[in-house]
Order: structure tokens, then C-alpha cells, then sequence
């Protein structure tokens, strides 16, 4: 019973993927999905630190990819296309470089947060997609969150940009004594993580760190 149950399980998988073939969610060629090797090969990995300003409230920035080419079209697909498919993908990547230099150890993980009506709108925050790899008992959903919808910040020089963001974020509870990793899709100006970062301070936290995707140079 158990040897026909897993052959029809195999026999089923391999005609769904003779009638729907597996591609990559960036160029569609058949392939390992979600992102095929060379897609994957195209993306330009980051050293893994970023030295933080003197001034900055973040005490590190880190990114796995440079934000052009593929990555930066995987950020739009997921963000934009709702390709959740890359989510797993993405979040590996997140975890491997927050890993990789130690600056998960002891902290607690923090999605940067999109405004309710957005989420709505989108059906998910695509920073809490990106926490996936963590350990499930490390990250914190429902800590932060915006208290009220920002426009984009394109276009904006840097003080409206920083206008735009401040006392848009909101802690829910006390982080006295806690170490905080934020996670984002994208980093470009930095004051969206500044502006957490911040927030989280105010609530208590000792420290606070970024991991993204990817970061435009
Ligand atoms: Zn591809």
C-alpha cells in the first residue's frame, strides 16, 4: 500500500513536470527553480561587513548581493509580481550572511515593517518572507510596526527622505537589554533601517544590526 501510494506520489510529480516544467522565476528558461545557475552566477555577492557611519544607530550593515542585474529583479518579482517562490531563495540567502559573520548569534529577528493598508494590498510584507530561515523562536513579527504609510521615498532628497520616515515606526513592547537583527528586502539610502533602528533603541534594545537581500552601492 505504501510502495503504490509513493510510486503514484513520483508518477503524479513527474507529470506536472512534463506538463508544467520547472523554471527559474528570473529569466522563465526550464530549470532548478526558483533561480537557475546562471541567473544565480549573474547576481554580484557583497563582502560580508559594511562599516556603519560614525553617527549611524545601526552597528552593522550587512547584504548578500549588490542591488542590480538579477537580484535587484528578484527583489521587484517578489515585491511587485508577488514571485513568492523566491522567498525561500532570498531568505536562505539573508541567513547565510547574517550566519556566516556571526551577527545572528543572541539576537532576536525583526522584519522591517510595511504599513498595514500595504499589506493589505499586497497580501504579505515581503521583509517577514525573508525571516523564514531563522529559527522560528528568534523572530519577532508583531514588535515593530509602522504607524502610519510613507510615500516612496524615490525622488526625495536626502531631508525629505528623512522627513518622510521619522516616528513612522512604533515598538510594541520593551526591549530592555535586547540585541536586535532587522531584516529587509533592499537597502539603498539606509534611513528606513536608521529610523527602526531608532525606534528600537528608544524601546530598549543595546544594539541593533541589518541584514538585507541586497544593497545598491
Ligand atoms: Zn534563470
Amino acid at each position: 500500500m505504501y510502495r503504490a501510494k509513493t510510486f503514484w506520489i513520483s508518477f503524479s510529480n513527474a507529470a506536472l513536470d512534463w506538463i508544467y516544467p520547472p523554471q527559474c522565476a528570473l529569466c522563465t528558461h526550464i530549470g532548478q527553480p526558483p533561480v537557475c545557475g546562471v541567473c544565480l552566477s549573474e547576481m554580484r555577492p557583497l563582502p560580508p561587513l559594511s562599516e556603519p557611519t560614525a553617527d549611524d544607530v545601526l552597528s552593522f550593515r550587512l547584504s548578500a548581493f549588490e542591488y542590480e542585474g538579477r537580484a535587484a529583479q528578484a527583489v521587484r518579482r517578489l515585491k511587485y509580481s508577488r514571485a513568492t517562490s523566491l522567498a525561500a531563495f532570498m531568505a536562505d540567502a539573508v541567513k547565510t550572511m547574517a550566519c556566516e559573520t556571526d551577527m545572528a548569534d543572541g539576537r532576536i529577528v525583526v522584519p522591517v515593517p510595511i504599513h498595514w493598508r500595504r499589506r493589505c494590498a499586497r497580501g504579505f510584507n515581503q521583509a517577514e518572507l525573508l525571516c523564514q530561515a531563522f529559527p522560528a523562536q528568534t523572530i519577532q513579527k508583531k514588535l515593530l510596526i509602522r504607524t502610519r504609510p510613507t510615500p516612496s521615498q524615490a525622488g526625495l532628497n536626502a531631508d525629505e527622505r528623512r522627513r518622510n520616515l521619522t516616528g513612522a515606526f512604533k515598538v510594541l513592547s520593551s526591549l530592555a537589554g535586547q540585541r536586535v537583527l532587522l531584516v529587509d528586502d533592499v537597502l539603498t539610502t539606509g534611513h528606513t533601517g536608521r529610523e527602526c533602528a531608532r525606534a528600537l533603541i528608544e524601546a530598549g534594545a543595546i544594539d541593533v544590526g541589518l541584514v538585507t537581500f541586497a544593497a545598491e552601492l
